[in-house]
């Protein structure tokens, strides 16, 4: 069976970070459309063209177009015994759809793990990053948007996937290592 999970949070609150390792632990496949859409940029695709300018502000690209992204690797995830979906869905648009593709594959969202972490701290951080990589979204006041359309848009996923008894939440303000534990600890559950 596979097991699907998706790592949930505010932009910069560590998910990509943790899924990384969870691809190397465990052969799962990363799914982050945020890596997807730069890649296509990096292509020089007409359509990362029009997502760039969409991203250099801080705001989320549609969702038919991530839901594409997403659907086109599928297959390869459950050949590889499930995905964690990193940054995606951010919408309930995009919940819904994720849900009725994994429906048609005979799948499901197993895990939701919502990494709770301090957002003032985060500025601390996105701060450090923009700084060491440069990523344009990074820069603080873009964040500021980015954070603002997590809570808008983003955080109000958090009841669709409680009620569904899926969601877990850590503390995602420790080390690496102690929210990788916690991480641990629910999926070997
Ligand atoms: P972070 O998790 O640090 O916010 P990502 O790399 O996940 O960064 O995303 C970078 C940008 O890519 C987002 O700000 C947004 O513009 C776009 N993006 C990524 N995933 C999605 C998504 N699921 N829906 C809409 N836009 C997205």
């Amino acid at each position: 069976m596979a097991l699907n999970l998706i790592l949930f949070g505010p932009p910069a609150a560590g998910k990509g970070t943790q899924a990384k390792r969870l691809v190397e632990m465990r052969g799962m496949i990363q799914l982050s459309t945020g890596d997807m859409l730069r890649a296509a940029i990096a292509e020089g695709a007409e359509i990362g063209q029009r997502c760039k300018t969409i991203m250099d502000a801080g705001h989320l690209v549609p969702d038919n177009i991530v839901i594409a992204l997403i659907e086109l690797k599928l297959d390869e995830a459950e050949q590889a015994g499930g995905a964690i979906f990193d940054g995606f869905p951010r919408t309930l648009a995009q919940a819904q759809a994720l849900d009725d593709m994994l429906e048609r594959r005979g799948g499901r969202i197993d895990q939701v793990i919502r990494l709770k972490v301090d957002e003032d701290k985060l500025i601390a951080r996105v701060t450090k990053r923009f700084e060491e990589q440069g990523r344009p979204d990074d820069n603080p006041e873009t964040f500021v948007t980015r954070l603002e359309a997590y809570g808008a848009q983003t955080a109000p996923l958090l009841p669709y996937y409680a009620e569904q008894g899926k969601l877990s939440e850590i503390d995602g303000m420790g080390s690496v290592e102690t929210v990788a534990a916690q991480i641990d600890a629910i999926l070997d559950q």
